[in-house]
């Protein structure tokens, strides 16, 4: 099986995916893991230059990819230039990139952030442009001359493409407006969620912190960071109304891309959260959204 995280920054990974990624690697040795990560990095920091910090940001996920056993790649334009953070804009040279990513790689499952639609809640500018971009992208997964003007080849012959089951993530931007179909129990990966995260230290010891908007104050040492990660997932728990004392990672089935059934979702994914939210909601959306009586 083959599962593709597409996201703005470096650490999103580590913050909403990564134990579910881990679980997989554990459970099946052919697991595919692909990371994609689609600004540079340059501009979340307050005392390193932008050149500084992107390159710092680079290193940090590297780093995390090789401790992780997944494989990363930035999202790079048609020009080979990667975007600039903070101001990720719907071009169409995002969409080419986009489709080019997933086309390479053929996921059964591609993860993303969620798309805000309430007004009332904050969104990270990246984070929305990705998300919308993903949805506007989906259909033309399997459309193969949608941007052969940008990567151009034989027209004449054309081969499928498969098209995955898109999945929303958690987005702690947007906390009050998060939904759950999915509680995957990542406690048994824990540590490593929380390693994994470790390697962003210019974010999670610097840059978050600084920025004041993440209830982080900068651990010391791993042991603290432990502490911290444990109280976001607890946060996160609270919000969502699901158990405490659990890490968990919580997913939403979207119609963006190839509609699952249920027991395909329960075939494919970890064991899920006992307690976790009931999924009758979730078997009637499919099966609507499948056309099934
Ligand atoms: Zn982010």
């Amino acid at each position: 099986m083959k599962a593709m995280f597409v996201h703005a920054h470096y650490d999103d990974y580590e913050f909403t995916a990564a134990g579910t990624f881990e679980l997989w690697r554990q459970r099946d040795a052919d697991f595919r893991g692909r990371v994609v990560v689609c600004t540079d990095g340059c501009a979340g920091h307050h005392f390193h230059t932008r050149e500084e910090t992107g390159r710092i940001r680079l290193a940090e996920q590297v780093e995390s990819a090789r401790l992780g056993g997944y494989e990363f790649k930035p999202l790079r334009l048609p020009n080979g230039m990667i975007p600039r953070e903070a101001c990720l804009q719907g071009t169409l040279e995002l969409y080419a990139a986009l489709w080019r990513a997933v086309r390479d790689f053929e996921p059964d499952y591609l993860f993303c952030p969620p798309l805000a639609t309430d007004p009332l809640v904050g969104i990270h500018n990246d984070h929305q442009t990705v998300a919308e971009a993903v949805r506007r992208v989906a259909y033309m997964i399997n459309v193969p001359h949608a941007f052969t003007p940008e990567y151009p080849e034989d027209e004449t012959a054309s081969v499928p493409c498969k098209v995955p089951v898109i999945v929303n993530v958690h987005d702690s931007y947007m906390s009050g407006a998060n939904a759950c179909d999915l509680a995957v129990d990542v406690e048994e990966v824990f540590d490593t969620v929380a390693r994994l995260a470790w390697c962003h230290q210019s974010q999670i010891r610097e840059w978050l912190p600084w920025v004041g908007r993440h209830h982080l104050s900068p651990p010391a040492d791993l042991e603290e960071w432990s502490a911290a990660l444990r109280e976001r997932f607890e946060r996160k728990n609270r919000e969502l109304g699901l158990p405490g004392g659990r890490a968990t990672e919580v997913f939403r089935i979207t119609a963006w891309g190839a509609v699952p059934t249920l027991e395909d979702i329960l075939r494919d994914f970890p064991p899920l959260l006992e307690n976790g939210p009931g999924l009758d909601q979730l078997a009637q959306r499919l099966a609507r959204w499948r056309g099934e009586p």
